[in-house]
Protein backbone atom coordinates (compact mmCIF):
# COMPACT_ATOMS: atom_id res chain seq x y z
CA UNK A 1 0.00 0.00 0.00
CA UNK A 2 0.95 3.49 -0.67
CA UNK A 3 2.28 5.30 2.82
CA UNK A 4 1.25 9.26 1.81
CA UNK A 5 2.95 11.64 3.89
CA UNK A 6 -0.17 13.08 5.63
CA UNK A 7 -0.93 9.41 6.25
CA UNK A 8 2.01 9.42 8.18
CA UNK A 9 1.62 12.74 9.80
CA UNK A 10 -1.37 11.53 11.15
CA UNK A 11 -0.39 8.26 12.16
CA UNK A 12 3.07 10.07 14.33
CA UNK A 13 0.49 11.95 16.08
CA UNK A 14 -1.83 9.48 16.85
CA UNK A 15 1.07 7.38 18.08
CA UNK A 16 2.83 9.76 20.08
CA UNK A 17 0.79 12.37 20.43
CA UNK A 18 3.10 14.71 23.57
CA UNK A 19 6.33 13.98 21.52
CA UNK A 20 7.37 17.41 20.53
CA UNK A 21 7.08 17.83 16.83
CA UNK A 22 8.09 21.94 16.46
CA UNK A 23 10.23 23.73 18.24
CA UNK A 24 10.52 27.59 17.00
CA UNK A 25 12.11 29.97 19.83
CA UNK A 26 11.00 29.20 23.54
CA UNK A 27 7.55 27.42 21.80
CA UNK A 28 6.81 23.70 22.23
CA UNK A 29 4.23 22.13 19.57
CA UNK A 30 3.24 18.55 20.88
CA UNK A 31 2.20 16.49 17.41
CA UNK A 32 -1.23 16.26 18.43
CA UNK A 33 -1.22 20.12 18.56
CA UNK A 34 0.75 20.52 15.33
CA UNK A 35 -1.78 17.80 13.76
CA UNK A 36 -5.04 19.34 15.08
CA UNK A 37 -4.04 22.20 13.19
CA UNK A 38 -2.80 20.75 9.88
CA UNK A 39 -6.47 19.21 9.85
CA UNK A 40 -8.76 22.18 10.83
CA UNK A 41 -6.58 24.46 8.26
CA UNK A 42 -7.51 21.23 5.91
CA UNK A 43 -10.78 21.57 6.82
CA UNK A 44 -10.60 25.12 6.08
CA UNK A 45 -9.20 24.71 3.01
CA UNK A 46 -11.97 21.86 1.85
CA UNK A 47 -14.43 24.31 2.92
CA UNK A 48 -13.04 26.56 0.00
CA UNK A 49 -13.55 24.21 -2.36
CA UNK A 50 -9.87 23.31 -2.82
CA UNK A 51 -8.58 19.93 -3.02
CA UNK A 52 -6.84 17.47 -5.56
CA UNK A 53 -4.15 19.04 -7.44
CA UNK A 54 -5.09 22.84 -6.90
CA UNK A 55 -2.14 25.25 -5.82
CA UNK A 56 -1.64 26.77 -2.19
CA UNK A 57 1.24 29.21 -2.22
CA UNK A 58 3.29 30.62 0.46
CA UNK A 59 5.49 33.50 0.84
CA UNK A 60 6.93 33.74 4.07
CA UNK A 61 9.50 33.61 6.76
CA UNK A 62 10.13 30.30 8.69
CA UNK A 63 7.62 29.67 11.08
CA UNK A 64 4.95 27.11 12.18
CA UNK A 65 1.96 28.62 10.22
CA UNK A 66 4.54 27.83 7.41
CA UNK A 67 4.94 23.97 7.66
CA UNK A 68 1.12 23.88 9.28
CA UNK A 69 -0.59 25.42 6.07
CA UNK A 70 1.78 23.17 4.39
CA UNK A 71 0.83 19.94 5.79
CA UNK A 72 -2.67 21.26 5.84
CA UNK A 73 -2.40 21.73 2.07
CA UNK A 74 -1.52 17.67 1.33
CA UNK A 75 -3.65 16.64 4.20
CA UNK A 76 -6.56 18.09 1.70
CA UNK A 77 -4.98 16.58 -1.10
CA UNK A 78 -3.53 19.70 -2.89
CA UNK A 79 -0.25 20.75 -3.62
CA UNK A 80 2.57 23.09 -1.86
CA UNK A 81 3.85 26.09 -4.02
CA UNK A 82 6.62 27.95 -1.53
CA UNK A 83 7.77 30.56 -2.83
CA UNK A 84 11.10 33.10 -2.89
CA UNK A 85 10.93 36.14 -0.99
CA UNK A 86 14.40 36.88 -2.30
CA UNK A 87 12.46 36.41 -6.04
CA UNK A 88 11.97 39.96 -7.46
CA UNK A 89 8.42 41.36 -7.35
CA UNK A 90 7.73 40.75 -11.31
CA UNK A 91 9.28 36.74 -11.09
CA UNK A 92 6.67 36.29 -7.85
CA UNK A 93 4.20 37.37 -10.16
CA UNK A 94 5.22 35.33 -13.13
CA UNK A 95 5.07 32.44 -10.51
CA UNK A 96 1.55 32.91 -9.47
CA UNK A 97 0.03 33.29 -12.84
CA UNK A 98 2.16 30.38 -14.00
CA UNK A 99 1.11 28.26 -10.94
CA UNK A 100 -2.86 29.18 -10.97
CA UNK A 101 -2.63 29.39 -7.16
CA UNK A 102 -5.66 29.93 -5.37
CA UNK A 103 -4.50 30.38 -1.64
CA UNK A 104 -1.46 32.83 -0.81
CA UNK A 105 -0.22 33.38 2.22
CA UNK A 106 1.90 36.20 2.72
CA UNK A 107 4.13 37.31 5.80
CA UNK A 108 5.95 40.88 5.95
CA UNK A 109 8.87 39.61 4.56
CA UNK A 110 6.95 38.65 1.63
CA UNK A 111 5.05 41.63 1.20
CA UNK A 112 8.09 43.23 0.60
CA UNK A 113 9.41 41.17 -1.95
CA UNK A 114 6.56 41.76 -3.97
CA UNK A 115 6.75 45.01 -3.92
CA UNK A 116 4.37 47.01 -6.10
CA UNK A 117 3.40 43.65 -7.69
CA UNK A 118 1.34 43.49 -4.31
CA UNK A 119 -1.43 45.54 -6.13
CA UNK A 120 -1.46 43.03 -9.40
CA UNK A 121 -2.03 40.14 -6.95
CA UNK A 122 -5.81 40.37 -6.37
CA UNK A 123 -6.32 40.83 -10.63
CA UNK A 124 -3.98 37.67 -10.55
CA UNK A 125 -6.37 34.93 -8.40
CA UNK A 126 -5.81 34.01 -5.06
CA UNK A 127 -9.20 34.20 -4.34
CA UNK A 128 -7.75 33.94 -0.40
CA UNK A 129 -5.22 36.22 -0.02
CA UNK A 130 -3.96 35.25 3.95
CA UNK A 131 -1.39 38.24 5.46
CA UNK A 132 0.31 36.39 8.70
CA UNK A 133 1.52 39.55 10.46
CA UNK A 134 0.76 42.82 8.67
CA UNK A 135 -2.94 44.24 7.61
CA UNK A 136 -3.54 45.38 4.58
CA UNK A 137 -7.07 46.59 1.72
CA UNK A 138 -7.71 43.09 0.75
CA UNK A 139 -6.21 40.93 2.73
CA UNK A 140 -7.45 38.85 5.54
CA UNK A 141 -5.61 37.95 8.81
CA UNK A 142 -4.58 34.12 8.40
CA UNK A 143 -5.99 33.29 11.77
CA UNK A 144 -9.31 34.75 11.37
CA UNK A 145 -9.52 32.47 8.35
CA UNK A 146 -8.61 29.64 9.72
CA UNK A 147 -11.07 30.36 12.21
CA UNK A 148 -14.02 29.88 9.60
CA UNK A 149 -12.63 26.27 9.35
CA UNK A 150 -16.14 24.00 9.79
CA UNK A 151 -13.83 21.34 11.53
CA UNK A 152 -10.63 19.00 11.26
CA UNK A 153 -10.81 16.38 8.77
CA UNK A 154 -9.37 13.28 7.55
CA UNK A 155 -6.38 13.14 5.44
CA UNK A 156 -7.55 12.82 1.75
CA UNK A 157 -6.98 9.92 -0.22
CA UNK A 158 -3.73 10.56 -2.37
CA UNK A 159 -2.81 8.40 -5.50
CA UNK A 160 1.06 8.39 -6.54
CA UNK A 161 0.72 11.12 -9.66
CA UNK A 162 -1.16 14.01 -7.40
CA UNK A 163 1.03 16.75 -7.26
CA UNK A 164 3.01 17.00 -4.28
CA UNK A 165 4.67 20.32 -4.47
CA UNK A 166 6.12 22.80 -6.92
CA UNK A 167 8.91 24.81 -6.58
CA UNK A 168 10.30 27.64 -8.67
CA UNK A 169 13.85 27.24 -9.67
CA UNK A 170 15.92 29.62 -7.58
CA UNK A 171 16.36 31.51 -10.86
CA UNK A 172 20.47 31.83 -10.56
CA UNK A 173 20.16 30.68 -14.26
CA UNK A 174 17.69 32.69 -15.55
CA UNK A 175 13.63 32.63 -16.58
CA UNK A 176 11.86 30.77 -13.49
CA UNK A 177 10.27 27.36 -14.36
CA UNK A 178 8.24 25.46 -12.13
CA UNK A 179 9.38 21.86 -11.06
CA UNK A 180 6.55 19.79 -10.04
CA UNK A 181 7.16 16.57 -7.45
CA UNK A 182 4.27 14.15 -7.37
CA UNK A 183 3.24 11.94 -4.02
CA UNK A 184 5.03 9.48 -5.95
CA UNK A 185 8.79 11.00 -6.08
CA UNK A 186 8.19 12.47 -2.60
CA UNK A 187 7.33 8.65 -0.83
CA UNK A 188 10.43 6.99 -2.80
CA UNK A 189 12.89 10.27 -1.96
CA UNK A 190 11.48 9.61 1.72
CA UNK A 191 12.11 6.08 2.03
CA UNK A 192 15.58 6.48 0.78
CA UNK A 193 16.04 9.18 3.18
CA UNK A 194 14.54 7.48 6.00
CA UNK A 195 17.68 5.59 5.86
CA UNK A 196 19.99 8.34 7.08
CA UNK A 197 17.83 7.71 10.62
CA UNK A 198 15.40 10.36 10.47
CA UNK A 199 13.18 8.41 12.90
CA UNK A 200 11.01 9.48 16.12
CA UNK A 201 14.33 10.39 17.78
CA UNK A 202 15.60 12.68 15.55
CA UNK A 203 15.91 15.98 16.29
CA UNK A 204 16.30 18.15 12.94
CA UNK A 205 17.66 22.09 13.27
CA UNK A 206 16.28 23.77 9.93
CA UNK A 207 17.85 26.93 9.62
CA UNK A 208 17.70 27.74 5.58
CA UNK A 209 14.89 28.80 4.32
CA UNK A 210 11.67 26.07 4.04
CA UNK A 211 11.16 27.59 0.24
CA UNK A 212 14.40 25.69 -1.30
CA UNK A 213 14.17 22.03 -1.90
CA UNK A 214 17.01 22.24 0.01
CA UNK A 215 15.61 22.78 2.93
CA UNK A 216 12.76 20.39 2.09
CA UNK A 217 14.71 17.37 1.87
CA UNK A 218 15.53 17.14 5.43
CA UNK A 219 12.46 19.22 7.02
CA UNK A 220 10.55 16.51 5.39
CA UNK A 221 12.05 13.55 6.21
CA UNK A 222 12.44 14.82 9.67
CA UNK A 223 8.32 14.96 9.68
CA UNK A 224 7.95 12.31 7.66
CA UNK A 225 9.66 10.28 10.19
CA UNK A 226 7.95 11.54 13.02
CA UNK A 227 10.59 13.36 14.57
CA UNK A 228 10.95 16.98 16.44
CA UNK A 229 11.68 19.48 13.83
CA UNK A 230 13.72 22.89 15.57
CA UNK A 231 12.66 25.71 13.01
CA UNK A 232 15.21 29.05 12.65
CA UNK A 233 13.19 32.26 11.40
CA UNK A 234 16.57 33.78 10.32
CA UNK A 235 20.07 32.20 10.22
CA UNK A 236 22.61 33.37 12.86
CA UNK A 237 26.01 31.44 13.77
CA UNK A 238 25.11 32.22 17.44
CA UNK A 239 22.01 31.67 17.29
CA UNK A 240 22.42 27.87 15.76
CA UNK A 241 25.06 27.03 18.05
CA UNK A 242 22.75 27.97 21.12
CA UNK A 243 19.71 26.26 19.63
CA UNK A 244 22.26 23.15 18.58
CA UNK A 245 23.28 22.50 22.15
CA UNK A 246 20.31 23.36 24.10
CA UNK A 247 18.52 20.81 22.05
CA UNK A 248 20.26 18.19 21.50
CA UNK A 249 19.97 18.47 17.81
CA UNK A 250 21.02 15.40 15.85
CA UNK A 251 20.78 16.25 12.31
CA UNK A 252 21.01 19.56 10.09
CA UNK A 253 21.53 19.75 6.66
CA UNK A 254 23.50 23.31 5.84
CA UNK A 255 24.91 24.64 2.75
CA UNK A 256 28.56 25.35 2.61
CA UNK A 257 28.64 28.88 3.80
CA UNK A 258 26.95 27.93 6.79
CA UNK A 259 29.89 25.93 7.62
CA UNK A 260 32.21 28.28 7.14
CA UNK A 261 31.04 30.93 9.13
CA UNK A 262 29.93 28.31 11.74
CA UNK A 263 33.48 27.24 11.92
CA UNK A 264 34.79 30.56 12.39
CA UNK A 265 32.84 31.75 14.85
CA UNK A 266 34.99 32.42 17.78
CA UNK A 267 32.87 30.64 20.35
CA UNK A 268 32.45 26.92 18.16
CA UNK A 269 34.69 25.20 20.09
CA UNK A 270 32.70 25.99 23.64
CA UNK A 271 29.31 24.79 22.71
CA UNK A 272 28.73 21.05 23.28
CA UNK A 273 27.68 19.81 19.36
CA UNK A 274 27.90 15.53 20.72
CA UNK A 275 24.24 15.10 20.56
CA UNK A 276 25.07 15.36 16.57
CA UNK A 277 24.57 12.40 14.40
CA UNK A 278 24.40 13.53 10.77
CA UNK A 279 25.15 16.98 9.30
CA UNK A 280 24.91 17.22 5.59
CA UNK A 281 26.27 19.67 2.95
CA UNK A 282 24.46 20.93 -0.72
CA UNK A 283 24.15 23.08 -3.14
CA UNK A 284 27.32 24.40 -3.55
CA UNK A 285 30.61 22.58 -3.62
CA UNK A 286 32.08 22.61 0.07
CA UNK A 287 35.52 22.54 0.07
CA UNK A 288 38.34 20.45 1.39
CA UNK A 289 39.79 22.69 4.09
CA UNK A 290 36.17 23.29 5.58
CA UNK A 291 35.49 19.61 5.58
CA UNK A 292 38.40 18.38 6.88
CA UNK A 293 37.79 20.95 9.90
CA UNK A 294 34.46 20.03 9.96
CA UNK A 295 34.85 16.35 10.81
CA UNK A 296 37.71 17.90 13.28
CA UNK A 297 36.14 20.04 15.36
CA UNK A 298 32.01 19.05 14.98
CA UNK A 299 30.71 15.16 16.35
CA UNK A 300 28.70 13.21 13.95
CA UNK A 301 28.85 11.94 10.26
CA UNK A 302 29.10 14.37 7.78
CA UNK A 303 27.44 13.85 4.21
CA UNK A 304 27.80 16.06 1.48
CA UNK A 305 25.15 15.73 -1.12
CA UNK A 306 24.78 16.85 -4.99
CA UNK A 307 21.92 17.32 -6.39
CA UNK A 308 19.05 18.77 -8.38
CA UNK A 309 15.67 20.13 -7.14
CA UNK A 310 14.32 18.21 -10.46
CA UNK A 311 15.99 14.95 -9.26
CA UNK A 312 17.12 12.25 -11.38
CA UNK A 313 20.48 12.52 -10.17
CA UNK A 314 21.93 12.46 -6.40
CA UNK A 315 25.08 11.62 -5.43
CA UNK A 316 26.19 11.48 -1.45
CA UNK A 317 29.48 11.12 -0.02
CA UNK A 318 30.09 9.80 3.38
CA UNK A 319 33.14 11.91 3.75
CA UNK A 320 34.40 9.99 7.18
CA UNK A 321 34.15 6.35 5.08
CA UNK A 322 36.07 7.92 2.26
CA UNK A 323 38.53 10.39 3.78
CA UNK A 324 40.82 10.42 0.12
CA UNK A 325 38.06 11.03 -1.58
CA UNK A 326 36.70 14.35 -0.67
CA UNK A 327 37.43 16.28 -3.61
CA UNK A 328 34.10 14.42 -4.95
CA UNK A 329 30.79 14.60 -4.08
CA UNK A 330 30.76 10.55 -3.87
CA UNK A 331 28.93 8.06 -5.58
CA UNK A 332 25.40 8.00 -7.11
CA UNK A 333 22.67 7.28 -3.72
CA UNK A 334 20.16 4.05 -3.98
CA UNK A 335 18.04 3.98 -6.77
CA UNK A 336 20.08 6.24 -9.23
CA UNK A 337 22.01 5.56 -12.43
CA UNK A 338 24.31 8.42 -13.80
CA UNK A 339 26.28 8.77 -17.13
CA UNK A 340 28.70 11.53 -18.46
CA UNK A 341 28.17 12.37 -22.12
CA UNK A 342 30.84 14.49 -24.06
CA UNK A 343 29.71 17.02 -26.73
CA UNK A 344 28.77 14.79 -29.27
CA UNK A 345 26.65 12.66 -26.80
CA UNK A 346 28.47 10.23 -26.67
CA UNK A 347 29.08 8.54 -23.19
CA UNK A 348 32.59 9.33 -22.04
CA UNK A 349 35.13 6.40 -19.66
CA UNK A 350 36.24 6.83 -16.35
CA UNK A 351 38.37 10.05 -15.84
CA UNK A 352 36.96 12.38 -19.24
CA UNK A 353 35.20 15.54 -18.41
CA UNK A 354 31.25 15.79 -19.46
CA UNK A 355 27.84 16.62 -19.21
CA UNK A 356 26.26 14.90 -16.24
CA UNK A 357 23.17 12.94 -16.95
CA UNK A 358 21.02 10.73 -14.88
CA UNK A 359 18.16 8.63 -14.12
CA UNK A 360 16.26 7.72 -10.96
CA UNK A 361 13.04 6.27 -9.39
CA UNK A 362 12.84 9.90 -7.66
CA UNK A 363 12.23 12.25 -9.75
CA UNK A 364 10.40 15.00 -10.85
CA UNK A 365 6.83 14.73 -12.69
CA UNK A 366 8.11 17.74 -15.16
CA UNK A 367 8.73 21.18 -15.75
CA UNK A 368 5.01 22.71 -15.02
CA UNK A 369 2.90 23.76 -18.00
CA UNK A 370 6.14 23.39 -20.03
CA UNK A 371 6.51 19.85 -21.60
CA UNK A 372 8.79 20.98 -24.48
CA UNK A 373 11.28 22.32 -21.67
CA UNK A 374 11.45 19.03 -20.15
CA UNK A 375 11.87 16.91 -23.58
CA UNK A 376 14.35 19.24 -24.05
CA UNK A 377 16.50 17.84 -20.60
CA UNK A 378 15.94 14.40 -21.79
CA UNK A 379 18.29 12.27 -23.20
CA UNK A 380 18.60 8.71 -24.63
CA UNK A 381 20.89 5.83 -24.37
CA UNK A 382 21.68 2.98 -26.58
CA UNK A 383 18.67 1.26 -24.62
CA UNK A 384 15.93 4.14 -25.16
CA UNK A 385 16.34 4.70 -21.31
CA UNK A 386 15.59 8.24 -20.47
CA UNK A 387 18.10 9.82 -18.75
CA UNK A 388 17.97 13.89 -17.23
CA UNK A 389 20.73 16.31 -18.55
CA UNK A 390 21.97 18.37 -15.46
CA UNK A 391 23.77 21.38 -17.29
CA UNK A 392 27.02 20.24 -15.13
CA UNK A 393 30.08 19.08 -15.82
CA UNK A 394 31.82 16.29 -14.37
CA UNK A 395 34.08 12.93 -14.60
CA UNK A 396 33.66 10.16 -12.69
CA UNK A 397 36.68 8.19 -11.56
CA UNK A 398 37.38 4.34 -11.79
CA UNK A 399 35.94 4.30 -8.28
CA UNK A 400 32.74 5.86 -9.94
CA UNK A 401 32.82 8.63 -7.19
CA UNK A 402 31.88 11.88 -8.86
CA UNK A 403 33.99 15.39 -9.46
CA UNK A 404 31.82 18.02 -10.45
CA UNK A 405 33.83 20.74 -12.17
CA UNK A 406 31.41 23.92 -13.18
CA UNK A 407 27.80 24.61 -14.67
CA UNK A 408 28.12 24.26 -18.22
CA UNK A 409 26.65 27.96 -18.78
CA UNK A 410 29.81 28.78 -16.34
CA UNK A 411 32.45 27.51 -18.03
CA UNK A 412 34.51 29.91 -19.63
CA UNK A 413 35.68 28.87 -23.63
CA UNK A 414 39.08 30.76 -23.74
CA UNK A 415 40.67 30.11 -27.39
CA UNK A 416 39.37 27.29 -27.78
CA UNK A 417 40.54 25.65 -24.11
CA UNK A 418 37.79 24.43 -22.08
CA UNK A 419 38.52 26.69 -18.76
CA UNK A 420 36.41 25.73 -15.28
CA UNK A 421 35.64 28.51 -13.13
CA UNK A 422 36.05 26.13 -9.86
CA UNK A 423 39.73 24.81 -11.07
CA UNK A 424 40.70 28.95 -10.67
CA UNK A 425 38.53 29.54 -7.79
CA UNK A 426 40.13 26.88 -5.68
CA UNK A 427 43.88 28.36 -6.63
CA UNK A 428 42.34 31.65 -5.43
CA UNK A 429 41.21 30.34 -2.28
CA UNK A 430 44.06 29.07 -1.56
CA UNK A 431 46.25 32.21 -1.01
CA UNK A 432 46.37 33.58 2.58
CA UNK A 433 44.55 36.79 2.05
CA UNK A 434 41.83 35.63 0.16
CA UNK A 435 38.32 34.96 1.93
CA UNK A 436 36.16 34.57 -1.07
CA UNK A 437 36.42 34.05 -5.10
CA UNK A 438 34.27 33.75 -7.63
CA UNK A 439 35.85 33.66 -11.51
CA UNK A 440 33.64 34.67 -14.71
CA UNK A 441 34.32 35.06 -18.16
CA UNK A 442 34.29 38.15 -19.54
CA UNK A 443 34.03 38.88 -23.32
CA UNK A 444 38.10 39.12 -25.22
CA UNK A 445 38.50 39.89 -28.43
CA UNK A 446 41.55 38.16 -28.66
CA UNK A 447 40.01 34.78 -26.89
CA UNK A 448 36.43 35.01 -27.41
CA UNK A 449 35.92 35.39 -23.26
CA UNK A 450 38.78 35.50 -20.68
CA UNK A 451 38.55 34.74 -16.96
CA UNK A 452 38.76 37.16 -14.09
CA UNK A 453 39.04 36.61 -10.42
CA UNK A 454 36.74 38.60 -8.13
CA UNK A 455 38.10 38.49 -4.82
CA UNK A 456 36.85 39.45 -1.39
CA UNK A 457 40.03 39.74 1.01
CA UNK A 458 40.68 38.83 4.21
CA UNK A 459 39.59 41.76 6.91
CA UNK A 460 42.87 43.65 7.58
CA UNK A 461 44.65 42.05 4.03
CA UNK A 462 46.13 44.86 1.81
CA UNK A 463 47.51 42.34 -0.96
CA UNK A 464 47.22 44.40 -3.84
CA UNK A 465 44.75 42.60 -6.49
CA UNK A 466 47.15 42.47 -9.33
CA UNK A 467 49.96 40.24 -6.80
CA UNK A 468 46.87 37.76 -6.18
CA UNK A 469 46.58 37.35 -9.74
CA UNK A 470 50.21 37.01 -10.62
CA UNK A 471 50.58 34.71 -7.52
CA UNK A 472 47.46 32.88 -8.58
CA UNK A 473 48.63 32.37 -12.33
CA UNK A 474 52.09 30.92 -11.04
CA UNK A 475 49.69 28.04 -10.41
CA UNK A 476 47.67 27.61 -13.05
CA UNK A 477 48.16 26.21 -16.49
CA UNK A 478 48.96 28.48 -19.50
CA UNK A 479 45.74 28.64 -20.98
CA UNK A 480 43.68 28.57 -17.25
CA UNK A 481 45.58 32.29 -16.71
CA UNK A 482 43.59 34.92 -15.15
CA UNK A 483 43.10 38.18 -16.99
CA UNK A 484 42.67 40.21 -13.92
CA UNK A 485 41.84 40.16 -10.24
CA UNK A 486 39.57 42.57 -9.34
CA UNK A 487 38.37 43.61 -5.72
CA UNK A 488 34.59 43.09 -4.26
CA UNK A 489 33.32 44.10 -0.86
CA UNK A 490 31.26 41.03 -0.98
CA UNK A 491 29.77 38.57 -3.59
CA UNK A 492 26.01 37.95 -4.63
CA UNK A 493 24.99 35.24 -3.10
CA UNK A 494 21.30 33.67 -3.36
CA UNK A 495 19.40 33.17 -0.15
CA UNK A 496 21.07 29.30 -0.07
CA UNK A 497 24.75 31.08 -0.43
CA UNK A 498 24.96 29.56 -3.98
CA UNK A 499 27.22 32.44 -5.76
CA UNK A 500 24.99 34.61 -8.32
CA UNK A 501 27.59 34.44 -11.11
CA UNK A 502 24.64 35.55 -13.38
CA UNK A 503 24.68 38.92 -11.98
CA UNK A 504 28.35 39.37 -11.82
CA UNK A 505 28.78 38.66 -15.55
CA UNK A 506 25.62 41.54 -16.12
CA UNK A 507 28.37 44.71 -16.38
CA UNK A 508 30.57 43.40 -18.24
CA UNK A 509 27.48 41.69 -21.21
CA UNK A 510 27.39 45.03 -21.28
CA UNK A 511 30.38 46.89 -21.77
CA UNK A 512 30.75 44.55 -25.10
CA UNK A 513 27.37 46.52 -26.22
P1 LIG B 1 18.62 27.45 -11.14
O1 LIG B 1 18.32 26.18 -11.85
O2 LIG B 1 17.68 28.54 -11.43
O3 LIG B 1 20.04 27.88 -11.34
P2 LIG B 1 19.43 26.35 -8.62
O4 LIG B 1 20.68 26.05 -9.31
O5 LIG B 1 19.56 27.03 -7.33
O6 LIG B 1 18.45 27.16 -9.58
P3 LIG B 1 19.02 23.70 -7.54
O7 LIG B 1 18.24 22.59 -8.07
O8 LIG B 1 18.81 24.10 -6.13
O9 LIG B 1 18.68 24.95 -8.47
O10 LIG B 1 20.57 23.49 -7.70
C1 LIG B 1 21.14 22.39 -8.34
C2 LIG B 1 22.55 22.74 -8.74
O11 LIG B 1 23.35 23.07 -7.60
C3 LIG B 1 23.27 21.60 -9.40
O12 LIG B 1 22.96 21.52 -10.77
C4 LIG B 1 24.73 21.94 -9.13
O13 LIG B 1 25.22 22.84 -10.10
C5 LIG B 1 24.69 22.63 -7.78
N1 LIG B 1 25.05 21.70 -6.68
C6 LIG B 1 24.20 21.02 -5.89
N2 LIG B 1 24.87 20.29 -4.97
C7 LIG B 1 26.19 20.50 -5.19
C8 LIG B 1 27.39 20.01 -4.58
N3 LIG B 1 27.38 19.18 -3.54
N4 LIG B 1 28.57 20.43 -5.11
C9 LIG B 1 28.60 21.29 -6.14
N5 LIG B 1 27.51 21.79 -6.75
C10 LIG B 1 26.31 21.40 -6.29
Amino acid sequence: PFASFPARLQRTARAQPDHTAIVYGRRRIAWAAFHARVRLIAGRLQAAGIGADDKVAMLAHNCPEYLELFAATLHAGACAVPLSSMATGAALEAMLRDSDARVLLVSAKGRDALGTHIDNVDAIAPAHRLALDFEAPGWRAFEDWVAESPGEIEPAAVTPDRHFNLIYSSGTTGTPKGILHDHRMRARQLYRLAAYGYDDTAITLVSTPLYSNTTLVSALPALNGGGTLVLMPKFDERGFLELAERERVTHAMLVPVQYQRLLAHPDFDDFDLSSFRLKSSTSAPLRRSVMEDAMKRWPGRLVEVYGLTEGGVSTMLDANAFPDKLDTVGRPAEGVELNILDEQGRECAAGETGEIVGRATAMMAGYYNRPDLTEQMIWHDAHGAMFFKTGDLGRLDADGFLTILDRKKDMIISGGFNIYASDLEAVLLQHPGVADAAVIGIPSERWGETPLGLVVRRANDNTAPAVICEWANTQLGHSQRLAGVELRDELPRSSIGKILKRELREPYLDEAG
